[in-house]
């Protein structure tokens, strides 16, 4: 498919499964940063089998939102908690090719949020499956790290960002709406998935022949983004199309004069 023709059939399915995403602003209510992937395996140019090729625009724009987004919410004293996706060396993860094993550095943070790895406010959880949720199960205790994370700080809104919007994310964003419903979380309200800090990847058609895949590994990044979002959005989640952020501690210039002056 030619571009022009992912473009009109993106509009088509924009237009037949909209999403109404919103600007979101964070208020008193306790929140908490969930961050997805968001590793050198899945985003890093060159990183391995299942890292961009060459450098990609949603997945920087990805980048850049995450961080900025962590660093607000340390500034603010809210917890964030970091999936991720790290594998033992030679355990495969079907249908992905070997990737993000232990010690290769694909299943680092990014170089943007390597400051997060041994930051108090940061919980990082390594998982071996698509679903943080799944893998956050401890599997000799039984023990789930996650719903202990937002048991433990009484969250009630959640916050979404990282890579891959309709893989990773959405499947622990699913999963989290139903744990919501079955009051796992008592104090759960909303689930938030920030547009712009999402992203996917981008599969076409010639990459799938030329690399001997099966036409159903086709997966044009805008169409798949979308699809993500509207499936997240069908099942209760809300989609932001920006966050803010509005306390009594900090106005939004503030935080931002801080964000800018902890970057330079
Ligand atoms: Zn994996």
């Amino acid at each position: 498919m030619t571009t022009t023709n992912l473009d009109s059939t993106l509009a088509a399915i924009e237009e037949a499964l909209p999403i109404d995403s919103r600007p979101h602003t964070i208020g008193d209510r306790p929140t908490g940063l969930i961050i997805v992937d968001v590793i050198n395996g899945f985003c890093t140019v060159g990183f391995g089998p299942l890292a961009p090729s060459e450098p990609d625009q949603q997945i920087s724009t990805m980048v850049a939102e995450s961080e900025r987004l962590a660093r607000i919410f340390v500034a603010k004293d809210c917890p964030i908690l970091l999936f991720l996706d790290t594998h033992e060396p030679g355990k495969l993860e079907p249908p992905y090719p070997p990737h993000c094993e232990q010690g290769t550095r694909e299943e680092k943070l990014v170089a943007e949020l390597e400051w997060l790895e041994n930051h108090p406010q940061a919980t990082l959880i390594t998982k071996d499956c698509i679903n943080g949720f799944i893998g956050s199960i401890d599997i000799n205790s039984q023990d789930n790290l996650f719903l202990n994370w937002v048991n433990r700080h009484q969250l009630e809104t959640l916050i979404v960002v990282g890579i891959c919007t309709d893989i990773c994310v959405m499947d622990f964003v699913v999963t989290l709406l139903s744990v919501r419903n079955h009051s796992l979380l008592p104090s759960l309200k909303d689930v938030i998935v920030y547009d712009k800090g999402c992203a996917t990847f981008n599969l076409t058609a010639e990459m799938a022949a030329a690399q001997g895949l099966p036409k159903t590994a086709i997966h044009p990044q805008k169409i798949t983004h979308h699809l993500g979002l509207y499936t997240m959005a069908e099942r209760g989640a809300l989609i932001a199309s920006e966050i803010n952020f509005h306390t009594h501690n900090f106005s939004n210039k503030q935080l931002e004069n801080r964000y800018h002056k902890e970057r330079h």
